[in-house]
């Protein structure tokens, strides 16, 4: 709500401020003198200025804002409405001790008053912007962040309260049309917001601006502290700072012998030669946060020869092909593997090779590179260490998709219905990553011969079980 007094004439002025001065005590959002009046009333407006009980975000009102005005018209006014959208009401100022008041009070506050303004009053002076007073006149802000003083413009009645903000150095420190402060950068400024009626009234705000208070690390934990890796294979603890929210989580690793094992920003221990050393890991943020991981790094498992157990050539995690065993496609899986194709084909199923045959240093690459990105446990559910893979037997296919769900695709479920015709397992199963020691693969077959297929087939073993025997690494 907002009320504008125009006044052109004195007696124009008069009636204006008598209808106003009604609309607005009925319509009034509060008591504005909080002595219990009732919205309707209309007191004496020469009693209805009590500064003790003015609103406390005013603390200018001790000055007289109206020099040349001795009531107040409109005890209940608001005023324009504020930055932000809220509204103020304002308490008419009697200027105690500065102002002369021609008309003393002599109707008690509480009483109606039974006559609205009686007496001509003199707006002239009431009409403009003589002062502009703050809730504020000290301002702290961090970089980045705002705040926003309070004006007043009195008097009250003056009907144009546009405001001009200004900084002295939009450096340290803006401000925007509406009052808002925001720091840019640390330091002291002055920032002034002038009545656009009258430049000459204004109000200084000292704004001070300090660094913005970061969030520091304040602990630094290791899913691991011991890391056992082989001559050319990685692995990676995790690292949790807290707390999650910190500024800067950033982390410097350190071996203390990269000839033994080194260590990326990454946090990723690569074994070098055979020994121990330490990689220690430390916050930057925080250097007295520190935490250190034991490494020993062993060698390659020397495999002379494959494992054939039952005439079955057996690649897992307990038993490893040789690093010289290269092979290539087996032509017995791969003349299998046609016929399943075609036959797939004729039943609408398109089946396609993903991976074959993978050497042993091709497996050391994916293997590091998985346990770069998810961490060694993690790799280790879904990618075999070198010389533990079955492509790099030749006898493995992976088809199609590398996703779980691939197992409920018409594709997934032909394979995993047909495949054993060709003399394939399912490698992986669903529900045996105990003893496989991988998860579900429902992509990847193995060829080992229609006789065995069928055996597991009708068995419903894995090939572990159909032997009796571990898939586990020694270390
Ligand atoms: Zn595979």
């Amino acid at each position: 709500m907002k009320c504008n007094l125009h006044a052109s004439a004195w007696l124009a002025l008069l009636l204006a401020a008598a209808l106003l001065f009604t609309a607005c005590a009925e319509k009034g959002p509060a008591d504005p003198v909080g002595s219990g009046e009732s919205d309707s009333e209309i007191t004496d407006v020469g009693q209805t200025a009590d500064p003790a009980q003015g609103s406390s975000d005013e603390p200018g009102t001790t000055a007289d804002p109206q020099p040349g005005g001795d009531v107040d018209p409109q005890p209940g006014v608001v005023t324009d409405p504020q930055p932000g959208g809220q509204t103020e009401i304002t308490e008419p100022d009697p200027g105690p001790g500065t102002e002369p008041v021609t008309d003393p009070p002599t109707e008690p506050a509480d009483e109606p008053a039974e006559e609205p303004v009686t007496e001509p009053v003199d707006f002239g002076d009431g009409t403009r912007v003589v002062q502009v007073t703050l809730d504020k006149y000290t301002v702290t802000v961090a970089v980045g962040e705002s705040d926003m003083p309070w004006v007043t413009m009195l008097p009250t009645t003056a009907p144009e309260k546009g405001e001009i903000w200004t900084s002295d150095n939009t450096e340290i420190a803006t401000v925007n049309s509406w009052g808002k402060i925001t720091g840019v950068t640390e330091g002291k400024c002055k920032v002034t917001v002038r009545s656009k009626d009258n430049p000459d009234a204004k109000a200084v705000v000292d704004v001070e601006v300090v660094p913005k208070e970061l969030i520091h690390v304040t602990g630094l934990t290791l899913d691991k502290y011991e890391v056992t890796v082989q001559v050319g294979l990685s692995d990676m603890p995790w690292v949790t700072m807290t707390p999650a929210n910190a500024d800067d989580k950033s982390e410097i690793w350190e071996s203390s012998n990269p000839s033994i094992a080194s260590v990326d920003k990454y946090g990723r221990i690569k074994g070098l030669n055979v020994g121990v050393c330490t990689v220690t890991v430390q916050s930057h943020d925080n250097p007295l946060l520190t935490a250190t991981v034991n490494v020993k790094v062993v060698e390659k498992p020397r495999v002379m020869e494959p494992t054939y157990i039952e005439g079955i050539l057996v690649v897992n995690k307990t038993y490893a092909l040789p690093s010289t065993y290269n092979p290539g496609v087996d032509p017995t899986a791969q003349a299998a593997l046609d016929a399943m194709t075609a036959a797939a084909a004729e039943d609408g199923i398109e089946l396609i090779v993903k991976s074959g045959f993978r050497s042993y240093d091709l497996q050391t690459t994916l293997y590091n590179n998985y346990v770069g990105r998810d961490g060694q446990t993690e790799a280790d559910r879904y990618s075999a260490r070198p010389g533990h893979s079955e492509h790099q037997a030749g006898l493995a296919f992976d088809l199609n998709s590398f996703e779980q769900t691939f197992g409920s695709t018409p594709e997934g479920k032909w394979i995993a219905e047909h495949c054993w015709e060709f003399g394939f397992i399912l490698r992986y199963p669903a529900d045996k990553e105990e003893i496989t020691g991988f998860m579900y693969e429902p992509w990847h077959v193995r060829f080992i011969g229609k006789t065995i297929s069928q055996k597991m087939k009708e068995s419903g073993q894995c090939l572990e079980e159909y032997l009796g025997i571990t898939s586990a690494y020694a270390q």
